[in-house]
């Protein structure tokens, strides 16, 4: 056995309007080069000057990964060249990075851990250099966007531990508000590096894997590289530091530059930015816009209302279903029933995405359901129309006549009625095949609108049939 150890270099970028240092949009989808000007693109002589709510928006970050604060954001110059930076350098934090000696706590595999945060900076986004068949095209819409920096200490020791980190970790930004989380579009981005050891020897030596832009690549990536660095471990050879870039397609990892080949940024303090000072009323705001995190609300749901923890968990995903539940509670009692509803029915409650129910609406239906006025399966189909409409339940159900169970005769009717319109369901039945049943029951409710008993037009439906419930 060894030891492994895995620190992670995750970018995000901020949910900003404009750019970090110029009035440019920062949107996506944009005809490419249509956000840009000459401050994003470099031109001699123009000045940057700091987007602030790009700077709450790190500062609200850096809090919440425990980090201590900078009382100044001082920027350095990282030099180099790279087609995709007009400018040549990039502007980001280098000497005094905004926040450093941070923790944050995630679940993994039914435990708490807790992983350092070694620092966090405010940076510049690059632009986008496409590769097609006529050669390389640039797109500078996404330079100069702002990007935020976290870098972990070395305190993963699986696959699997950093891709369920990454997971707790963009709930928690999207939480926060303070990045959209898409790691396919890239405003979430990871590089892994990991070193593998003799145990007791401590870190080994690093190798850093780049372009990884999903967290299960990352797991797969990582254990990719555990298993090349345990081999070479084993037979005594020897392990070079490098970049190694990631091919999904072919399920490993190829090397890119060795430390040899690294680059040498001649950081210096950035001339045209004067340090912002993090004032009272700086400070003072980025505390008042900071929420409960995922972690607090999902101890919370535990405590307060005991809900399953599956169920917690879910809810503490997203805040607009933290806020949807905890408005329906204010109508109605029993957590557990609303909770499982707004985690099964995510179309129609608690998502951004879904429909037009209120809470209050919502704990109605739930309330008309718990006195078997409607059945679950009406109340499913009350819901529905609820997001369509928007009307209150009782309304719904009045149009729709759709109160409670089907009476007996009329049960037996629509067993007929299906039984008629499907003889060869029928026959395959009578001929041994039980799982047909399924499929006329599934008629039965439907016909029934969700009305009836599934057990009891069960019975009635094998009894139509000649078959009795033991076969
Ligand atoms: P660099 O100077 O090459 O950028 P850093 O020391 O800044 O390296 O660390 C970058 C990332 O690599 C951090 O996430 C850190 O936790 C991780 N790291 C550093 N050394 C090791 C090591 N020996 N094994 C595994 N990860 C490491
Ligand atoms: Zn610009
Ligand atoms: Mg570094």
């Amino acid at each position: 056995m060894a030891d492994v150890f895995i620190g992670l270099e995750i970018h995000i970028q901020l949910l900003t309007r404009s750019k970090v240092f110029c009035s440019c949009p920062a949107d996506f989808g944009r005809e490419p080069n249509t956000n840009v000007c000459p401050v994003c693109l470099g031109y001699p002589g123009v000045l940057p000057v700091l987007n602030r709510e790009a700077l709450q928006q790190a500062y609200m970050t850096g809090l919440a990964l425990h980090c201590t604060m900078a009382q100044r954001a001082l920027f350095d110059r990282k030099n180099y060249f790279y087609p995709d930076m007009a400018k040549n350098y990039q502007i980001s934090q280098f000497s005094h990075p905004l926040g450093v000696n941070g923790w944050i706590e995630f679940d993994t595999q039914g435990e708490r851990r807790r992983i350092r945060i070694h620092d966090i900076h405010l940076e510049e986004d690059a632009g986008k250099m496409i590769h097609t068949a006529e050669g390389a095209q640039l797109d500078y819409n996404r330079a100069g966007c702002s990007l935020l920096e976290i870098v972990t200490e070395p305190d993963f020791s699986s696959g699997r531990e950093a891709e369920e980190f990454l997971q707790a970790f963009r709930t928690m930004v999207r939480f926060l508000g303070v990045c959209s989380g898409n790691m396919e579009e890239g405003s979430l981005r990871c590089d892994a590096n990991v070193s593998v050891n003799h145990p007791g020897k401590g870190l080994g030596t690093k190798v850093e894997i780049k372009n990884l832009n999903s967290s299960r690549f990352v797991r797969k990536a990582l254990e990719y590289e555990i298993r090349r660095q345990s081999r070479l471990l084993r037979t005594g050879r020897k392990i070079v530091q490098e970049t190694r870039l990631w091919d999904e397609k072919r399920g490993r990892s190829e090397s890119m530059r060795t430390k040899e080949e690294a680059h040498d940024y001649r950081y210096f303090p950035e001339p045209d930015l004067p340090p912002f000072w993090l004032d009272e009323r700086f400070v003072q705001e980025a505390e008042d816009r900071m929420t409960e995190l995922p972690l607090q609300v999902f101890d919370r749901y535990l405590r307060e209302y005991q809900l399953p923890e599956d169920t917690a968990r879910y809810l503490a995903e997203e805040r607009s279903r933290c806020r949807f539940f905890e408005q329906t509670m204010e109508y109605y009692h029993h957590a557990k029933t609303a909770g499982s509803w707004i985690k099964e029915e995510p179309a129609a409650v608690g998502g951004p995405e879904s429909g037009r129910v209120t809470p209050e609406h919502f704990a109605g239906l739930l309330k008309l359901c718990d006195e078997k006025a409607v059945t679950v399966q009406q109340a499913k189909e009350v819901l529905r129309l609820m997001g369509e409409t928007g009307d209150a339940p009782e309304a719904i159900i009045e149009q729709e006549q759709l109160q409670g169970g089907v009476a007996e005769d009329e049960l037996k009717a629509i067993i007929e009625l299906v039984i008629s319109r499907h003889p060869d369901t029928v026959k395959q039945i009578h001929d041994g095949n039980v799982k047909a049943v399924g499929f006329l029951m599934g008629k039965v409710m439907q016909e029934s609108r969700g009305a009836a008993d599934p057990l009891q037009a069960k019975a009635y439906l094998l009894e139509a049939m000649g078959i009795s419930e033991a076969d």
